[in-house]
């Protein structure tokens, strides 16, 4: 197969291809990037693979950064652009289920297409637009199915995260699994527990916030590979509920959300401690977080300023999007405009502080400081006094 015309983020990056093959080694794009060339999908990430070792690369490129030598990656630095140019390579023995010992650098394209995971990722694709596929990949991509290079289960047992990676292209491709590659993912299963949960958790979040969500979701219930998941055991029916409670076609808008709504449908009361289990980082804890329960409280009462105040208006905008598609009521042009309303955003816009309230009227640190700075926060942002210095000073007499 031949693409009539090269996309333009290959044609921009024809000059390393001709560049390398000057220097007497063979270079081709591979991986993602050729797969959704033909599928006219947009490109990100134009991966180069060479026969020129890591040494002879840097030589031919003024520019390079070494970002993972040993594995045979070398940054080119173009004008405006950067590529990643892998020396062909092979993966020695797989110790653990996880990353092979060691890779041998090799000279020979068909081997590095060989090691790679489904057929719809192994093409190769040269300077003239012709396609490599060595493994029925394009008849594949006709079918909308995703088979694994070689024996499946061989593949798997090399590097588990395979399979989470299954379904995760099935819900970024809207493919289906080719049925012995689905037996395999689903038999081999639980040498999910051996892979580092932040590699699982990337495949994972990647499938969660996918255009074809829902029919990964499906794959990965079926499979019972969610009982190798952290916290995830026996939670089919939770993850059903997930899939069907949102409307067909409906897409997260970020991975917070995504997980908030997980979390949701697994009915999980503490929201940090699942999120630890999988490695996430403070930031992403306190996010899901604050939507779960902002979520929860939304359930039992309409948007009002003191909601928005606490949990701020992107927050419930987020939640607001949830309940949409849900099927519930959903009111974001209030939230935007209880947010407009909103007399301040934090305790550091109140016109008093704790320490004026020491320095002025004799107040000490403790308990009583404590109920008063609440209470003026709350009635500030309800409106009822005005925060302006004068006004809360008085406010603040008739408390003493
Ligand atoms: P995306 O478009 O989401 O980036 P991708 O196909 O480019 O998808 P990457 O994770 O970026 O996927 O990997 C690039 C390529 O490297 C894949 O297309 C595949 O050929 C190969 N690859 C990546 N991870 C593995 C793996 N665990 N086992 C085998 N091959 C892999
Ligand atoms: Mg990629």
């Amino acid at each position: 197969m031949k693409l009539t015309t090269l996309p333009s983020e290959f044609q921009r990056a024809l000059p390393i291809l001709e560049k390398i093959k000057v220097a007497g080694f063979e270079a081709y794009f591979v991986g993602g990037s050729v797969r959704d060339a033909i599928l006219g999908r947009p490109i990100h990430d134009v991966d180069i693979a060479t026969s020129s070792y890591p040494e002879e690369t840097k030589q031919i490129f003024p520019r390079t950064v070494d970002i993972g030598i040993e594995h045979g990656t070398v940054l080119v630095l173009a004008d405006d652009d950067e590529y990643e140019v892998t020396t062909f390579r092979t993966e020695d023995v797989y110790v653990d289920y996880r990353r092979p010992s060691g890779v041998t650098f090799v000279r020979s394209l068909d081997e590095d297409l060989l090691r790679r995971d489904f057929t719809v990722n192994a093409f190769a694709l040269d300077e003239t637009g012709t396609v490599v596929d060595l493994f029925g990949g394009l008849m594949d991509l006709d079918n909308r199915l995703l088979r694994a290079v070689g024996v499946p289960a061989e593949r798997f047992q090399e590097d588990a995260l395979r399979i989470m990676r299954g379904f995760r292209f099935v819900a970024s491709l809207g493919f289906t699994l080719e049925p012995a590659t689905f037996g395999a993912m689903a038999e081999l299963a639980p040498l999910l527990e051996k892979i580092s949960v932040e590699r699982v958790f990337i495949e994972f979040d990647k499938l969660l916030t996918a255009p074809f969500w829902q029919a990964g979701l499906t794959s990965l219930i079926a499979s019972c590979a969610y009982d190798f998941l952290p916290d995830m055991a026996e939670k089919g029916a939770e993850l059903e509920t997930l899939r069907d409670d949102f409307a067909n076609g409906y897409q997260f808008t970020s991975s917070e959300q995504a997980w908030a709504a997980l979390l949701l449908a697994l009915n999980i009361r503490d929201v940090k401690p699942f999120l630890k289990k999988w490695k996430t980082s403070n930031d992403f804890q306190k996010a899901v977080d604050q939507l779960v329960s902002a979520y929860r409280e939304r359930l039992s009462a309409e948007p009002s300023r003191q909601l928005v105040y606490r949990y701020g208006k992107d927050c419930l905008l987020l939640v607001e999007d949830l309940r949409q598609a849900k099927g519930l009521s959903s009111q974001p042009a209030l939230i935007q405009q209880l947010d407009e309303e909103l007399p301040i955003h934090s305790k550091q816009d109140m016109a008093i502080t704790g320490r004026d309230l020491i320095q002025d009227f004799g107040l000490t640190p403790g308990p009583q400081l404590g109920d008063i700075l609440d209470e003026l926060e709350r009635s500030i942002v309800a409106g009822e006094v005005g925060n302006e210095r004068e006004e809360v000073w008085e406010w603040v007499i008739t408390k003493l």
